[in-house]
């Protein structure tokens, strides 16, 4: 295989055509918006990612925002007291041992979309749809679709057995904002759950215009951070939030008492179902295209790990297609391609799920225990560069029993 195309200049999209392209492989990127759309135009995502993701932009030589982007440190944790409004039941900090870090998509795409040419690529500028697609599939040894949300994704067919959800599960607020305190101790992630309403998600990150702090409401569909209806306007949405906050989260309504948008772009809300599909789809003349990223595997962003799974699918497939050499893709290859990192992606899905309901009680008292134990604490946040670390304790009651009562007996050991 010598030739690839891949729809989508996006995180995943992006990532693995640089990487082909310095492998010798002959690739186009095809995005439906041009580089300076994507930089003028609404944010899309909080795009946090952590260690592990951004290693592999590192070993592409694409870490261009170390400097310049706040490094994420730090994640705290706090659940709010149900019984009572506006106050914290459990609140904690631990560290991230490598640091994570948001670069606005509407900054870091249109840079690497650049350099993907200056490395030798070619960027199309078109709206794929099944015509193209089948020009593509008789041009090209391969076709991949990293389309994201895009509407071309529905050619994917729904994996029934791998969704865990029919619907939306959370109703999604993002606000780009500056004038915000950084929080204290180690700044970084905030991340505060308001039991049976939602949760509220902090971080600094870099932005077209500069630093800034995104922070997104996650609202229980039909619940009171399930109101973004009627928000029309860059004030109306920055109005609303600061309202929610006031009420559910005082002191981070605090934190960010000057809070301004940074831009007029820097606000989006709605829903997305956590949806599995199958990878492969049959053109009508036969030919077979693969799926990458959210295409295949998109999840609510409530666990920040979309780009972070796009990341890694994106390396993934690039060991795949590596791995195949002179030989041409065939549709099993292609399923066993997704399989490979569906082997990761399935801890995320379920941690995910796990994430979305109700806390189960082991839950509650893991998160409550981690205020007691840094060792269980750490575990918790570093997870979230490596989900599949995160089990079988985070859903097995038992399993979680155990780990806490090891990581207990080890802090004994050590006092
Ligand atoms: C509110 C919100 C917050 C989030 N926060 C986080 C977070 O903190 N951490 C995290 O890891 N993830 C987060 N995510 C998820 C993350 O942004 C996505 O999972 C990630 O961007 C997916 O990467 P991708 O390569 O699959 O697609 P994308 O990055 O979405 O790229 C797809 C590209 O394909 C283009 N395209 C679509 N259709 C076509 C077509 N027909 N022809 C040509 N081009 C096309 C699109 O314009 C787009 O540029 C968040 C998502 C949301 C909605």
């Amino acid at each position: 295989m010598k030739s690839i195309a891949i729809v989508g200049a996006g995180q995943s999209g992006l990532q693995l055509a640089l990487a082909l392209l310095g492998r010798g492989y002959e690739v186009t990127v095809i995005s439906n918006r041009t580089a300076e759309q994507i930089r003028t135009g609404k944010v899309m995502s909080s795009q946090c990612m952590f260690d592990a993701s951004l290693q592999t932009e590192r070993e592409l030589g694409l870490n261009w925002w170390d400097t310049d982007c706040p490094p994420i440190d730090g994640f705290g944790v706090t659940v709010t007291n149900p019984e009572e409004i506006g106050t914290k039941l459990i609140d904690w900090v631990a560290p991230l041992d490598g640091f994570a870090q948001s670069v606005d998509q509407r900054v870091k795409m249109p840079a690497w979309m650049a350099e993907f040419e200056r490395r030798g690529g070619n960027l199309v500028i078109k709206d794929a749809g099944v015509e193209e697609l089948e020009e593509y599939s008789q041009t090209y040894d391969l076709v991949v679709i990293a389309a994201g949300k895009g509407d071309i994704v529905k050619l994917f067919e729904r994996d029934e057995v791998r969704s865990v959800f029919a619907s939306p599960q959370r109703a999604l607020a993002l606000t780009y904002v500056t004038g915000v305190e950084p929080r204290s101790p180690l700044p970084g992630i905030t991340f505060t759950a308001i039991p049976g309403i939602g949760e509220w998600v902090m971080f600094p990150g870099l932005t077209t215009t500069g630093p800034c702090e995104i922070m997104t409401f996650f609202g229980i569909p039909g619940g009171p951070l399930d109101c973004w209806g009627d928000v029309k306007t860059p004030e109306q949405h920055l109005e609303k939030t600061m309202s929610l906050l006031k009420t559910y989260v005082p002191w981070g309504a605090e934190r960010c008492r000057n809070a301004q948008l940074t831009d007029d772009n820097g606000f989006l809300s709605g829903r997305v179902t956590p949806t599995v599909r199958k990878p492969v789809v049959r053109l009508p003349s036969g030919r077979f295209i693969l799926g990458m990223a959210d295409v295949v595997v998109v999840g609510d962003p409530i666990n920040g790990q979309g780009s972070n799974n796009a990341a890694k699918c994106a390396t993934s497939y690039l060991h795949s297609i590596l791995a195949l050499g002179e030989q041409q893709p065939t549709q099993e290859w292609m399923q066993q391609t997704f399989e490979q990192f569906w082997n990761y992606a399935d801890y995320v899905v379920s941690w995910s799920a796990a994430m979305l309901r109700p806390p189960e009680p082991h839950v509650l008292n893991l998160l409550g225990a981690a205020g007691q134990l840094p060792s269980v604490a750490h575990a918790i946040v570093n997870g979230f560069n490596h989900p599949p670390s995160l089990f079988p304790w985070w859903l097995d009651a038992k399993e979680c029993e155990k780990f806490i009562a090891l990581k207990a007996s080890e802090m004994e050991l050590t006092a």
